[in-house]
């Protein structure tokens, strides 16, 4: 048995019928994991549900009432992509409660995952992009609200930017040396809120979100960008955020769309570029001793074994740089 954690629940399941996001992968990714013996069961964790009060953290007591009662408006639902039902509400506040459980272990142990979550679209007071609750932010607002940690760093690689994670979070510091990203311009007061999250977010600019409120470092890639350029712009990003920000705890978010063959993405990076993107985010937090929060956001390839590879690839190199 080994050290490293896996946060999954056969619930994570998203109860959308026929739709681009996959549902059934988290549970291919489980399955996968076991017949690769990357996993054994004992490795996995049982999450439970995140609490209402946990969710209260970031979400609005209005948004929170209309999911639980069931009372959005058609353009509240339609904004979220997937529809609703009280199935959907239960398995968005697993993922949250799978995420709070990866955050602790992680805290741990070094290194963990959540087999879901990673809903960096959601926004206080609405769901978007297939994204209802944020379990990322969740995870985060109880960790510091537990006292576990006081500074958290988000590094978001989902091919579409982290939007509910940015307006979340603000932009607590910026560098404006990144090209390609463009500096954002943010009034006085705007700009030292919220000091305690960094947020990076490395994503292909021309793709939904179209409003793409600022992270602390954005990279706005362009199309059908390659792994070795990729690779060359997230290491830029990781070095200059922890230049100017020293997270207790790094919270991962793994999308496995910005593949090639992604319905849903239009960069051109290969499988094996992917597992040297989770490598580079491992080895850099793993020589800084800082603890690592995985989630997995999106995944649209043509072929869902790709994006399960993708997936399973990102516990493989997790193993192989924290040496579990
Ligand atoms: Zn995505």
């Amino acid at each position: 048995m080994s050290a490293l954690k896996l946060v999954y629940s056969d619930g994570y399941y998203l109860p959308i019928g026929a739709h681009v996001f996959p549902a059934e992968k988290y549970r291919l990714v489980h399955e996968r994991l076991l017949k690769d013996r990357v996993a054994v069961a004992a490795d996995f964790v049982e999450p439970k549900p995140a609490r209402d009060e946990d969710i209260l953290l970031v979400h609005t007591p209005e948004y929170v009432s209309k999911l639980k009662k069931g009372t959005l408006s058609p353009l509240e639902e339609a904004q979220m992509e997937v529809p609703y039902s009280p199935e959907l509400v239960r398995a968005f506040w697993l993922a949250a409660g799978g995420s709070i459980k990866a955050a602790e272990l992680a805290l741990e142990n070094g290194v963990a995952f959540n087999i879901g979550g990673g809903f960096h679209h959601a926004f206080p007071n609405h769901g978007e992009g297939f994204c209802v609750i944020h379990d990322v932010a969740v995870a985060i607002r109880r960790m510091q609200k537990d006292g576990r940690i006081k500074r958290a760093m988000t590094v978001d690689c989902d091919v579409h930017h982290g939007n509910g994670t940015a307006a979340i979070f603000g932009a607590p510091r910026q560098s404006g040396d990144l090209l390609p990203s463009k500096p954002t311009h943010r009034g006085g007061a705007e700009a030292h809120r919220n000091t305690d999250v960094f947020t990076i977010s490395l994503h292909q600019a021309n793709n939904y979100p179209a409003l793409k409120p600022p992270s602390s470092i954005d990279v706005n890639l362009p199309d059908r960008t390659g792994d070795a350029e990729y690779l060359q712009w997230l290491d830029n990003a990781l070095s200059s955020g922890l230049r100017q920000f020293q997270p207790e705890l790094l919270c991962y978010i793994a999308g496995a769309d910005p593949y090639k063959e992604d319905q849903l993405g239009g960069l051109s990076l290969t499988i094996e570029g992917l597992k040297k993107r989770d490598e580079l985010v491992f080895r850099v937090a793993k020589a800084r001793g800082i603890p690592v929060m995985v989630t997995y956001a999106g995944g649209y390839a043509r072929n869902v074994e790709d994006t399960v590879t993708i997936h399973c690839n990102t516990v493989v190199a997790a193993k192989e740089i924290f040496q579990l």
